[in-house]
């Protein structure tokens, strides 16, 4: 079984309309690397398997140290948890998890395309981008924006940053696609799985008298 790792949240915010950030201090630096994720064990039974807790995947969205935020829509019991974490809370989780989605050492210039919460495992990539001087595009498909400062500190730095309700990716560069399943796969083309990260599929949706 993997090693629980125990985090402190140092703040808990709204960040736009459906949206909530969590920024934590983990007991140890977390040598992540940007792109990866953790999986966060909530205080919530896990109604299919007694005894257990539930469990949900989130992204790192800012790594510094032992410190790193969390960015997710609050859609489900799990993140609705999340939001009402407040300063003091502890936060245990899994990881850092994920050898796939991963900047390849390529100097060339990246771009992101990343519908609604696939913001938060790319934000980390791009500063990545930004501390090695590679360039970078972002284009983030959401009707509900923030990370105000985060994208002004961007576009300061030389990151060509789209955001709106409706985004086609093209253009030069490498493409990375993070966030929404089915909207990614209209997208996506024949990116290869390791420059992919589908979020989640949306569960069927149970039929009255089915
Ligand atoms: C590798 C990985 C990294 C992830 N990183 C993040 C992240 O950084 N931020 C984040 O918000 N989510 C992320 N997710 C998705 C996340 O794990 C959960 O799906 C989500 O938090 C739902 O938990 P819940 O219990 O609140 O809702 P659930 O009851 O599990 O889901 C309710 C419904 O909401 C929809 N849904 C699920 N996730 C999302 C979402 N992100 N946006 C919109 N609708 C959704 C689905 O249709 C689902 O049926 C990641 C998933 C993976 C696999």
């Amino acid at each position: 079984m993997s090693e629980i790792k125990q985090a402190t949240v140092v703040l808990s915010e709204a960040a736009g309309p459906g949206f909530h950030t969590i920024v934590a201090d983990a007991e140890a630096p977390l040598d992540a690397a940007p792109g990866q994720w953790g999986a966060f064990h909530t205080e919530l039974p896990n109604p299919e398997k007694p005894g257990q807790n539930l469990r949900r995947a989130w992204s790192f969205s800012e790594l510094d140290g032992r410190r790193f935020r969390l960015f997710v829509a609050t859609v489900g019991p799990c993140t609705r948890w999340l939001a009402d974490r407040r300063p003091g809370d502890p936060l245990p989780f899994t990881g850092p998890w994920g050898a796939r989605f991963r900047l390849d050492e390529r100097d060339g210039p990246a771009a992101f395309f990343a519908v609604g919460s696939g913001i938060s495992p790319v934000a980390a990539m791009i500063d990545a981008c930004v501390a090695r001087g590679r360039p970078a595009r972002l284009l983030w498909e959401t009707s509900a924006p923030s990370m105000g400062a985060r994208l002004a500190a961007w576009r300061a730095a030389g990151v060509e940053v789209q955001v709106g309700p409706e985004l086609e990716p093209s253009g030069p560069g490498l493409w990375w696609f993070a966030g929404d399943g089915p909207r990614l796969d209209q997208v996506v083309g024949d990116a290869p799985p390791e420059r992919v990260e589908r979020f989640y599929t949306p569960r069927p949706v149970a039929r009255a008298g089915a």
